[in-house]
């Protein structure tokens, strides 16, 4: 058997692509050129989807995290916490906002670490900002309960996290603003694209305006006037704006998101038990209140030296299964290190540890049983292979 290809995208249903004819046929991509366009009646169906009040779709999670920032009106040089382990594009989305990223350690179940948290929390912070990375829910209970003790508000940053559950409620819905995306590797796919959802007025009028809602084009929003007519003209245009094109790509995903989610736990749940039975291996389990929607597994290397961990990656990639070890890729865009951008970068010992051992493979919810077989077979052996290795190989 062939190593299965995790890297091609599935089809986009065929319902796109009549949409996308029509718009072909009388040129209407822009949002707020008629009534009922598809941006929004993507918003009216997501925010449905996710039970909230409001919804904004943007040009990507990182607009909308951007843009969050901005509808809570974050002073310049405002402090806001973020995981040390997350997507370059987190503490860029702060920057561009003009505020501080302040990074948290993240544990070796690569969730926040909430004895850190706690200091620097203390320390002073204006806003909370959480990527749920790789969809791995952290204390959302404890966090929550220390913002709102602390009066800031938490913006969750639910971009690969469409479809988890905490405690039974939607993920990105339970802090002030959640933040989505529609990029290609996640759970819906337009090539780009988010969207944030929040049940507050005032903030989501904010973000429209700021979104490009120019003159009274927020009118096409179904969002309380006198909010926008109190903010009309005193507020910057961004211009982040989605297309219609892409909104037509990603509506009809949305009914298929439920098909995607039980699978990729399903996938996920079954390749974990099987790495667990190596010493080398750790999947680290869910949160007793979470419930996961993952297109991909990660897992920790335990008591093996960089010189294991890198013929452990080279043994998988033979049989053509391809490990990403965050911390050990050149360049990798999720250590904390390489943001140079931020200036000093600090030392974050535990997230350090957490990145040189975690691994990442993709598990997409179209696999079988076989090919994920294939997969844990393959890494499985791997791990054996790289134990034999001696500590110290170069
Ligand atoms: C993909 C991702 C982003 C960025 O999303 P874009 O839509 O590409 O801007 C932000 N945070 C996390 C956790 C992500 O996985």
């Amino acid at each position: 058997m062939q190593a299965p290809n995790v890297y091609d995208a599935d089809p986009i249903p065929a319902e796109a692509l009549a949409e996308i004819e029509r718009m072909f046929t009388n040129g209407d991509l822009f949002r707020y050129t008629s009534e009922n366009a598809s941006v929004a009646l993507l918003e009216q169906e997501f925010a449905a989807l996710l039970g909230s009040k409001y919804a904004l779709a943007v040009a990507s999670c990182s607009a909308a995290l951007f843009l969050s920032l901005k509808a809570l009106d974050m002073p310049r040089g405002a402090r806001v916490l973020i995981p040390a382990f997350t997507f370059a594009a987190v503490p860029s989305a702060v920057v561009h906002a003009e505020c501080t990223p302040v990074l948290v350690e993240v544990g070796e179940n690569y969730r926040i670490d909430l004895e850190d948290f706690d200091a620097k929390l203390a320390a002073g912070a204006e806003a909370v900002l959480i990527s749920h990375m790789r969809g791995h829910t952290s204390d959302m209970d404890a966090i929550l309960a220390r913002a709102r003790a602390h009066g800031v508000p938490v913006i969750e940053d639910a971009a690969h996290s469409l479809g988890t559950l905490w405690n039974g409620r939607k993920i990105g819905t339970l802090g002030k603003v959640g933040c989505y995306s529609f990029q290609s590797y996640k759970m819906v796919n337009a090539g780009e694209g988010g969207i944030l959802v929040t049940d507050d007025a005032d903030l989501i009028a904010r973000a429209v305006i700021m979104s490009g809602a120019y003159e009274h084009n927020w009118q096409k929003h179904p969002v309380v006037p006198e909010r926008f007519a109190h903010w009309q003209n005193k507020l910057p245009l961004y211009n982040t704006r989605l297309s219609n094109l892409s909104a037509a790509v990603i509506r009809p995903q949305l009914a298929l998101l439920d098909d995607r989610v039980s699978k990729g736990r399903a996938n996920h749940d079954y390749v974990a038990a099987r790495l667990n039975t190596s010493p080398a291996l750790q999947v680290p389990p869910a949160l007793p209140q979470e419930e996961r929607a993952p297109d991909s597994i990660q897992f920790n290397l335990c008591g093996l030296t960089p010189a294991q961990a890198k013929a452990f990656a080279g043994a998988a990639k033979a049989r053509g299964v391809s490990v990403q070890i965050f911390g050990q890729s050149t360049d990798n865009a999720r250590a904390f290190w390489n943001w140079q951008f931020l200036g000093e970068v600090p030392e974050l010992p535990k997230t350090r540890a957490m990145l040189m051992n975690a691994c990442d493979v993709r598990l997409p919810a179209r696999l079988s049983r076989d090919e994920l077989d294939y997969i844990a077979d393959a890494l499985l052996e791997a791990a054996e292979t790289a134990s034999k290795v001696l500590p110290d190989a170069a």
